[in-house]
Formats: structure tokens, sequence, C-alpha cells
């Protein structure tokens, strides 16, 4: 068996294929939760547009969530967690999720179906001085807590968590830093997909942690659902495949999902998580393949 290893490792070296050795089937599973942390974009454009963005929100035109999928997907996934019970964590996210013109109707439908897992908005903060009355209220009764990352703009931060705490409304920084010291961090992507997906997805923070939802379809990041925005944007063919996600409404329970998500998936095969880029100084992104890659 170890020569036969060994010699499939030299064909493949030869193809090309930068083997360094070939792992064993078993062992890449993360632990299995036993709670579903999630999150779901209600945008996918950003009116911050950051360098790096692992959303890809700067190569995004205006798109927002459609709220009958959501509320859809949202009923699903209630169904499957005793009516929220299995929820640890709600994420509304985006790009920007206070753009959705219709937030207020998405905050009350993620109350209706989750009626009493923890909920936050997670939003860059531009907007939420401007926000008007009914959305701090429909935040207040629905027990929906603010979350505001900290990115070095000028902002008034310590206005906006006045104007929290003045409407009765959940509030902290992302991380709970009271410093603006955001700066961003890069998973490059290997365009050529030659990358060891099992050790990719074990090394790799994200995995059967920042899992998304859209359109029906769970995954274990947030990174392969928003992939062709940069694809499309250029010109690329980072291939997802069926395999890469679980469709919500054929699993059985919450138990196949959380079996689904804890184990490597094709795509990280295109992660080179070895040569992640941490502490880059936050900056507008210019749209070049080079803050991806
Ligand atoms: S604020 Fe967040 S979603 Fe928007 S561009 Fe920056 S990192 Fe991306
Ligand atoms: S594709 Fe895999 S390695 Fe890449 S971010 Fe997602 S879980 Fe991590």
């Amino acid at each position: 068996m170890r020569i036969l290893k060994k010699c499939i490792k030299k064909i493949l070296n030869a193809l090309g294929y930068d083997v360094i050795r070939i792992p064993p089937r078993k062992g890449y599973k993360k632990p299995k939760r036993d709670l579903l942390r999630m999150t779901y974009n209600l945008t996918n454009h950003c009116n911050l547009n950051c360098k790096c963005c692992d959303n890809f929100a700067p190569l995004v035109e205006e798109e927002f969530t459609d709220l009958e999928i959501f509320k859809r997907d949202l009923k699903r996934i209630a169904a499957l967690s005793n009516m929220g019970k299995g929820i640890e964590l709600l994420q509304l996210t985006g790009g920007e999720p206070l753009l959705h013109p219709q937030i207020n109707e998405a905050l009350k439908i993620a109350r209706d179906c989750f009626i009493t897992a923890p909920i936050e908005i997670v939003t860059n903060g531009i907007l939420l001085l401007r926000m008007p009355d009914p959305f701090w209220q429909i935040c207040r009764e629905n027990k929906i807590t603010i979350v505001v990352t900290k990115y070095p703009i000028n902002i008034d931060h310590q206005g906006i968590k006045e104007k929290a705490a003045a409407n009765g409304v959940e509030f902290h920084f992302y991380g709970d830093t009271e410093q603006v010291l955001k700066t961003m961090h890069c998973v490059p992507l290997d365009l050529n997909g030659r990358q060891n997906k099992n050790e990719s997805f074990t090394k790799c923070y994200k995995s059967n942690l920042c899992i998304k939802c859209r359109n029906g379809k769970l995954y274990t990041c947030s990174l392969i659902p928003n992939i062709h925005y940069f694809n499309n944007y250029f010109n690329l063919n980072l291939r997802v495949s069926k395999r890469d996600h679980i469709d919500i409404y054929k699993a059985r329970d919450l138990d196949e999902i959380f079996e689904f998500i804890r184990k490597p998936i094709p795509f990280c095969k295109y992660c080179n998580i070895d040569g992640s880029r941490y502490d880059i100084k936050w900056d507008v992104s210019k749209r070049e393949l080079t803050e991806w890659v």
C-alpha cells in the first residue's frame, strides 16, 4: 500500500500537482456542533468597499436579498431546529445589511421565525445615525442586537453607542473593542485549486464557524456562496460543486447539517491557508485581483 501511495504521489507531482503527502481519508472533521451559529446576508453590496473583503462586496452591483426567500429559508431552519431552540446565534450581515430598503420587515421575519434565539445585525455603522425611529423601535421590541465593526473611518462611534442606549437597544462593537484598529485579513485564493482541501479545511478558522445560509443552501463558511462575484468580476472559474453545500430542504434534521459542515468540502482546495496575510492596513478596495490572491 505504501509503495502504491508513493507511486501515486510521484505521478501527481509529475503532472504538476504540488503533493506534499497523501493525507489519510479520515481525521479531518472538526468537532461536531450542538447549536447552529448562522449568518444570512441581507445585501451583497456595501457602502464601504474594503480592500480584501471576504464577501467580495466591492465587486458586487447593488443586490438585495428577496425577503420571501429569506423568510422561507428561516422558517425551514426553524422547523429543523425546534423553532429556533437549536440556534446559537443568527447574524444578519452583508455587504451592508442596513442598505436593505425592507430592513424593518427582515428583522420582524427573523424574530417571528426564531422566537428565542439571539439575533444580531452586523454593520459598519455608516447609516446607523440616520436610521429612522421605527428601525430602533423594531430592534428594541424584537430584542435585536446591533453590532458595529469599528473601521478606521470618520464615523461617530460614541454617538452611535449613545443612540442605541437612548433607544433601549442592545449594542456592542464587534470583538467588544473600544479601539478603532480594524485591519483586514486575507486567505489568498489559489486560482489553480492545488491546495490540499483537507488541510485547508482543518487549519481554516472559518470552517464550521462562519456558517452561511443563502437560497436554501447552507455552507460551512461564507466564502463559497460569494465566490461567483469574484469569478464574474475577474472572468475566472473557481468551481463550486453540489458537494460544497447542504440543501436545507433535503436535510432530515440539524444533526445531518452538523455532520456536513464539520467536514472538508471540495472548494477548500482553492484556499491557501498557509499563505494567509494578517493585519493588512485597512483601505478602500481598488478592485484588483491581488487583493484576493
Ligand atoms: S464593511 Fe464588511 S462587507 Fe462591507 S466591504 Fe467592508 S468587509 Fe466587506
Ligand atoms: S473554502 Fe474551506 S478553507 Fe476556504 S474559507 Fe471555506 S472552509 Fe475555509
